[in-house]
């Protein structure tokens, strides 16, 4: 029995277990895949602990993935352009880590929600740890550019600074995009969400990275005539079926 989990906090929401369940199901692999509540101060001894009892892999997710990414020994270009890791495995006696958030969400939006990335004009909204995430893979999928807005200017400006000229920080909306992306963490608070429409066109794709029945901002999608919209489920999903490929590749 192989034994994966994912630590957070909170926890008890988490749909990891029943995602990865399904995948061995599918391919056979007998698992069990719990969750764990951790504080800031424990998380390095769990981590340790459950590599230490042979545990195959781990997710990490909020608000642990800075300090999963810190505590690895060896890290993928995606985990070190994020600064954050949501994968982590034991091999040849070392942590490694890895972020399948950014290529999850590129693989949904491309490969579920059949929205080419490339040459597209995206917006982000957000400049936190998701933003991080994501914008690397999205350039890797050859997108013209990608605007980022963030209620604090300073942090989109220094998030777009790490990258080529395609990235740029705005403070005002000037045009309209191909895409919307909303990795702020409204949505997670039930807050109302306002954004200029002056960003939306006929056929703009929106999608929240957070995940749930009616988000607002894909209620002020929807209250704009946009019929293009998804949440980020698929994208849980696809970031889920990444980190299970790494820890079973051997086997699948
Ligand atoms: P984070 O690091 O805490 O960043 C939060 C971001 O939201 C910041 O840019 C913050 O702006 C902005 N924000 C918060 N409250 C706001 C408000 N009232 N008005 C405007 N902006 C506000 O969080 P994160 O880790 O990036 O996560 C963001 C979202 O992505 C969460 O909903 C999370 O669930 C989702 N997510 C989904 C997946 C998935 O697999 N579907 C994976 C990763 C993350 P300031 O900089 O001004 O504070």
């Amino acid at each position: 029995m192989y034994h994966c989990a994912v630590i957070g906090n909170p926890i008890a929401h988490s749909k990891s277990p029943e995602i990865h369940q399904e995948f061995a199901k599918k391919h056979n692999i007998p698992l069990s895949y719990t969750r764990i509540l951790a504080e800031k101060e424990n998380f390095k001894e769990i981590v340790h602990d459950f590599f230490a009892k042979n545990g195959t892999g781990l997710n990490i997710t909020l608000p642990f993935k800075e300090q999963a990414y810190l505590m690895a020994e060896k890290t993928t270009i995606w985990a070190q352009t994020a600064q954050a890791a949501n994968t982590l495995w034991f091999a040849n006696g070392k942590i490694h880590a890895d972020n399948t958030d950014g290529r999850g969400l590129c693989h949904a939006l491309q490969h579920i929600h059949n929205f080419p990335l490339k040459n597209k004009n995206i917006l982000i909204l957000g400049a936190g740890g998701a933003a991080r995430g994501i914008i690397q893979p999205l350039l890797e999928c050859a997108v013209k550019n990608i605007h980022i807005i963030n209620r604090t200017h300073t942090r989109a400006q220094t998030l777009a600074q790490a990258y080529d000229t395609r990235v740029c920080a705005i403070d005002n909306i000037q045009q309209s995009y191909d895409l919307i992306l909303n990795a702020t963490s409204i949505g997670a608070n039930a807050q109302t969400f306002n954004l200029d429409p002056k960003a939306l066109q006929e056929n703009t794709f929106c999608y929240d990275l957070f995940y749930g029945k009616n988000t607002p901002f894909l209620t002020w999608a929807e209250a704009h005539n946009i019929c293009h919209k998804a949440d980020g489920y698929s994208m849980l999903e696809s970031q889920a079926w990444l980190s299970f490929q790494i820890w079973f590749k051997k086997i699948l």
